[in-house]
């Protein structure tokens, strides 16, 4: 990657249409315009994040509003457009509906795309991960327009333009994923592979709202008020973790990434665009803790891992049994159970704590939380 990669951020107070619509064509100016960024591509897939189909209020998916902003402006640079992504819960078709977008899609005259079927397609240059299924919709697509949420996450910290892409594995795939690369650092590098093999055109963060605490779907709603827009999904990544007070070297996914030369996370290797990050930049999100589960390799300290490592943990007085926690648990046999319709019940030492329960629980039961010798561990560390 040569010279710095440009990253703008502008402001965009809130979800009215013509807030976004004011946004998202100032932030593409910045960038030189659509039809640059693009070059001679027209078909295009907006790929929103869609973790479940949730009520847009909720700050759990990337708002309609934003959706509908980024289709009327492919559409005017002459595309060809469609939408889609592979929600954690709901088959695509309901999650659409239940969130908004199809409602978007009636009005704009986009189209679904196939998020429910994939095909698996090698990537040479994989150093985590070399074959990936992916959806349907994605391969039929000539450029992605990835359109990440500004969110804390259990296992990476920080979820939006580079996490985001996960999502161009369809359904269980992406529970298998999870189980075959338990840490955080080998499901970071396969990350970075699906998006080295499928780089998105253009990434337009929705940082109106954004989400700290108990995300990617529980956490409190922090007013943002911005959009970030980049051809490099790590320099915006990187970026955004600035405005949320996380150091983004300390963000696995990007250190790994930049460290192979995929993407800038560095403020001087980055053309900042719009509102400078003084100004941007308002709070400290409250994040989840690092995890510890990079010591997994030594057996001594596997051992240890129920004592250091962020654990799930379910609040009784939330829970209302649902049982989507169980279902969505990637782990054979699972690693949290429920007898009876009972509040079901961990077993830590299958847990490879991918969050992937607190990520869907729709209650916002779960918690991550470290245990006691891993908060002085933690505390030391940051010390050293
Ligand atoms: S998903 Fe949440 S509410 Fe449902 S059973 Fe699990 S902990 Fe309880
Ligand atoms: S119990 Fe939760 S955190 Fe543990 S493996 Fe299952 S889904 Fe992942």
């Amino acid at each position: 990657m040569n010279g710095p990669s440009r990253v703008a951020v502008v402001r965009c107070p809130s979800y009215a249409r013509e807030d976004v619509e004011r946004a998202i064509d100032e932030g593409l100016r910045f960038l030189g315009g659509l039809p640059a960024l693009l070059g001679e591509r027209r078909r295009v897939l907006l790929k929103p994040n869609l973790l479940h189909g949730d009520d847009p209020a909720r700050g759990s998916i990337t708002h309609p509003a934003v959706l509908r902003a980024a289709a009327i402006a492919c559409l005017k640079a002459g595309c060809e457009v469609n939408y889609g992504d592979s929600p954690a819960f709901h088959n695509p078709r309901t999650a659409v509906r239940l969130c908004g977008y199809e409602a978007v899609a009636g009005e704009t005259g986009i189209t679904l795309a196939d998020f429910e079927n994939g095909e698996e397609r090698t990537y040479p240059d994989g150093k985590q991960n070399r074959v990936f299924k992916i959806a349907r919709g994605a391969l039929d697509a000539e450029a992605i327009v990835n359109l990440p949420k500004m969110k804390t996450h259990g296992l990476t910290r920080m979820t939006g333009a580079v996490k985001n892409m996960f999502g161009l594995v369809p359904g269980l795939t992406k529970s298998w994923l999870h189980a075959r690369l338990p840490e955080e650092r080998s499901f970071s590098r396969m990350l970075v592979d699906l998006n080295r093999f499928f780089t998105p055109a253009l990434s337009i963060m929705d940082a109106v709202d954004g989400m700290e605490g108990n995300g990617p779907r529980n956490g409190r709603l922090v007013r943002t008020g911005l959009l970030i827009l980049s051809a490099d999904p790590v320099a915006l990544d990187a970026v955004a973790c600035r405005i949320m007070g996380i150091d983004p070297g300390e963000i696995y996914f990007l250190s790994y990434a930049e460290s192979i030369g995929f993407g800038r996370i560095k403020e001087r290797d980055i053309e900042m665009a719009g509102v400078p990050l003084s100004a941007a930049a308002t709070r400290k999100y409250e994040t989840h803790p690092p995890s510890a589960v990079v010591f997994s390799k030594s057996p001594f300290l596997k051992y240890l891992k129920r004592l250091l490592v962020p654990r799930p943990v379910i609040g009784a007085e939330r829970c209302t049994r649902c049982g989507q926690c169980v279902r969505i648990c990637p782990v054979e046999p699972k690693a949290i159970t429920a007898v009876d319709g009972r509040q079901p019940r961990y077993d830590y030492d299958r847990c490879i704590r991918c969050y992937c329960c607190q990520e869907t629980c729709p209650e916002g039961a779960i918690r991550i939380r470290v245990p006691a010798l891993g908060v002085l561990f933690h505390g030391l560390k940051k010390r050293l």
